[in-house]
């Protein structure tokens, strides 16, 4: 059995995110809440990577606000920093470092042939920086700076943990045991339609329901959604199953499914009651967390205490990380003078 150094008693979970602002409803049942179960069984890192967001964003004009409102929703949606350490990627340095004493050994064929920069390529050919193609070598080096040991995933981004697994092998392999390889916890969040009813939920596509939004946003919102595309009068009878009001209602009125469902293929209930009951479940079971979210935005310094302390914690367990992987690369530690001196 390895010994890494580990002397914890839950395993260590990592998880990295973009900073995008206010989150939507779709983050929420896809992410938030799996990564708020993970703190009762795990060791939890959770990271606000803003340094991966630079190698894609056209304007970083937004990026601190997107952060603090992110990190607002995240602790009101039930992240406990007292039981997690939540941070930002770029306040903890070191990941800098160990990114590029991996890069020593992370062949450049590996990183060509990610299927993800080749998409990034295409997607902005008049931008195609190093950071794209470093991207996984910065993402091991986020994992493994902490010992995490397992990363919650979906199955689309499994070949990234891969690599990463590779990254960690060709170090240990090269210079002894530092890192324990990550193993995925593959997760299937569930992936929640956007109002179009076309595509996955998102900001970008204008087609999502912010969680810190008020009621009557909500209904607003929710009044926009397409329905049946088949049912276009109120006396013609609907089919739930491919109906994006009936998936969300799934998520936010579970117990009334089966009444929704059934009033629905008889026409016994119209979309636009059909929705005012949805907008009335999501603004209710949302309201718990928009009262906590309305608390934390009131004390000024909160999450910026919050991302402070988390920064600290993290730095504590990169330093000793460093220490162990310079030390196995044969670096010359530094030496302080204040120590020479004595
Ligand atoms: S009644 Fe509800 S579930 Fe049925 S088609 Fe209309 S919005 Fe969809």
């Amino acid at each position: 059995m390895l010994d890494f150094g580990l002397k914890r008693t839950m395993k260590r979970v990592f998880s990295g995110f973009r900073p995008t602002g206010k989150q939507h409803i779709g983050n929420y049942l896809g992410v938030i809440r799996n990564c708020v179960s993970l703190q009762d069984e795990y060791d939890c890192i959770y990271c606000v990577v803003d340094i991966h967001a630079l190698t894609t964003l056209e304007s970083t004009k937004t990026l601190q606000e997107d952060t603090y409102e992110m990190v607002l929703d995240w602790l009101a949606a039930g992240i406990d920093p007292q039981r997690c350490i939540l941070f930002v990627q770029s306040h903890v340095p070191q990941v800098m470092e160990l990114h590029t004493l991996f890069g020593m050994v992370t062949p450049l064929s590996w990183l060509l042939r990610v299927p993800t920069f080749k998409e990034k390529v295409k997607m902005q050919p008049h931008n195609v920086n190093y950071g794209l193609v470093g991207y996984p070598v910065l993402m091991a080096a986020d994992i493994t700076l902490y010992k995490g040991e397992i990363v919650p995933v979906g199955e689309d981004q499994l070949p990234h943990l891969e690599l990463t697994r590779e990254i960690v092998r060709r170090f240990n392999s090269t210079f002894g045991n530092v890192f324990p390889e990550p193993q995925a916890k593959l997760t299937s969040f569930p992936s929640v339609l956007g109002l179009d009813g076309a595509q996955k939920m998102s900001k970008s596509y204008n087609n999502h329901i912010e969680i810190a939004a008020p009621p009557e946003e909500i209904l607003k919102r929710v009044m926009t959604a397409i329905t049946d595309p088949a049912r276009k009068y109120r006396s013609d009878p609907g089919h739930p199953d491919i109906c994006n009001i009936f998936s969300l209602h799934k998520f936010f009125a579970p117990s009334r499914v089966e009444e929704i469902a059934s009033d629905c293929r008889t026409a016994g209930i119209g979309c636009v009651d059909c929705k005012k009951m949805l907008a009335q479940s999501i603004s209710s079971s949302l309201e718990p967390f928009r009262e906590k979210r309305a608390m934390l935005a009131s004390k000024p310094d909160y999450i910026a205490e919050v991302l402070a302390d988390g920064a600290n914690r993290a730095e504590a367990i990169a330093r000793e990380t460093m220490k162990e992987v310079k030390d196995k690369m044969g670096l010359v530690q530094r030496v302080h003078l204040e120590h020479i001196c004595d």
